[in-house]
């Protein structure tokens, strides 16, 4: 085995170069088509738009938008829409591809899309978000709809901005089409449980990953880097469950409990940002810190590249479950996979979002709204699906669980190529 060259910078490495690198790791073990393989290493397409937006004072500003469509073989596209100062071409097309193999591995029929403006959304008040939202709506009407690309709530946008978006495409087509975004408030189509889900989908594969390894979940330590959405919901999740969550962190730093927090009294990012390190506990700690701690499960849920070559081989968690989108380089994977230490990949982790936005599509084309107690059943019944077609490839194959991953969801795509052909 070759070691890792630490001295590689690994956040050198953007998202498409990382994202075509699994590609080719996961083809190496399956009899896949060259020209297929090819196709897969490209997106459909990118769109790039202008967006104009009349500011307060009266100035137009124009905006970058881009919309990435990886492959669509098993479905519309479908991914988030992000407002974020770095945002760039590049970025959209690698996060469009881990979301065709997220839908595959989750068998769910959508393929990979992403997108988002170049625009610090910090800096807009409400109402030129509002007509910003409108306009990039009405820019990127040609390429998206209920049956083409679906975009969802990212960094930067909310279910609010999801509302203004399906407004402004539904005025345009003349009929109320819901199904055009996920991620809506439930009063217009969105799905109970949307919000929870990606986090408690880290739970449940936690639970499943420490059965694997015969690790009783009762009394199991856990630090979860990130209490927003996906980590305060994974935490709570494994807590209810009967683990010892000794450490959780927000963007100012981490706070230690080794006889285990009460998540449920620690107020998480949106009920009110900057709490957690504020929080009365026996201990405060770094993020790096927290990121080292002797835990045996640690689940970074923050933002992405933050275990790399240089804390990877300081990490003493026995388990790592991926909740936030990317947090291990290439780099870090390889130590990872060096010293014997499991990561479970971010496409199953955190894919509830995912699979319950497909369950709010079908609400809303269905025109029929599900209740909260049947979103959780689906939800727990398609993460143990795909937990179980993960672990039959691990189990029958020498490769990293990640790696096990890609092969259930590149099979799946190449399949479906397979059985398509190329047209013309
Ligand atoms: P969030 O904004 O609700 O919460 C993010 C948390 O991370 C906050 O506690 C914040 O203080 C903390 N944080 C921010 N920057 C940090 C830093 N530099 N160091 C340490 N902590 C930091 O976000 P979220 O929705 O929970 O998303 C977290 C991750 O999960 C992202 O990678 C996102 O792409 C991914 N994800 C989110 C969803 C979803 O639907 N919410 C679905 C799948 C994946």
């Amino acid at each position: 085995m070759t070691t890792v060259d630490p001295t590689r910078e690994p956040e050198e490495e953007s998202a498409v170069e990382t994202a075509r690198g699994q590609l080719e790791r996961a083809a190496a073990h399956l009899d896949v088509d060259q020209g297929t393989i090819e196709r897969l290493r490209q997106s459909t397409a990118v769109y790039r738009v202008a967006v104009p937006l009349e500011r307060d004072d009266g100035t137009t500003e124009v905006y970058t938008a881009y919309r990435a469509h990886h492959d669509d073989v098993r479905g519309p596209y479908k991914g988030g829409l992000r407002y974020h100062p770095g945002v760039t071409q590049e970025e959209c097309v690698g996060l469009a591809m881990w979301m065709t193999w997220k839908c595959a591995l989750m068998d769910i029929p959508f393929g990979g899309g992403k997108g988002g403006v170049v625009v610090d959304p910090k800096e807009l008040s409400r109402g030129e978000k509002e007509r910003l939202t409108r306009r990039l709506a009405q820019e990127l009407r040609p390429v998206i709809g209920p049956m083409k690309d679906i975009p969802a709530p990212d960094m930067g946008t909310d279910p609010q901005t999801m509302a203004w978006f399906m407004d402004a495409y539904s005025m345009q087509e003349g009929e109320t089409c819901p199904g055009v975004v996920t991620g809506k408030p439930p009063v217009i189509g969105g799905s109970y449980g949307r919000e929870e889900a990606p986090g408690l989908s880290v739970g449940i594969i936690t639970e499943q990953a420490l059965a694997y390894y015969d690790t009783d979940l009762e009394g199991t330590t856990v630090a979860v880097q990130g209490f927003g959405s996906v980590g305060a919901n994974a935490a709570r999740y494994l807590d209810d469950a009967g683990a010892t969550v000794v450490a959780v962190s927000d963007v100012d730093g981490a706070i230690f409990d080794p006889d285990g927090l009460d998540t449920n009294d620690v107020e998480d990012h949106d009920e009110t940002p900057g709490m957690v390190s504020g929080y009365d506990a026996p201990q405060s700690l770094s993020n790096e810190e927290l990121l080292t701690l002797d835990v045996d499960v640690l689940i970074p849920a923050a933002i992405g590249n933050v275990l790399t070559a240089t804390n990877a081989h300081e990490v003493q968690a026995d388990l790592i479950v991926e909740g936030a989108n990317g947090p291990t380089t290439s780099t870090a994977d390889r130590i990872f996979e060096e010293r014997g230490i499991p990561v479970i990949p971010d496409i199953l982790a955190n894919a509830g979002g995912v699979t319950v936005s497909y369950f709010e599509w079908l609400q809303d084309i269905n025109r029929r709204a599900w209740s909260l107690e049947r979103v959780y059943d689906e939800l727990e019944t398609e993460m143990l699906s795909a937990w179980e077609d993960m672990r039959t490839e691990y189990d029958s194959r020498d490769v990293t669980w990640r790696d096990a991953a890609y092969i259930v969801a590149l099979r799946r795509v190449a399949e479906a190529h397979g059985a398509r052909g190329l047209w013309p």
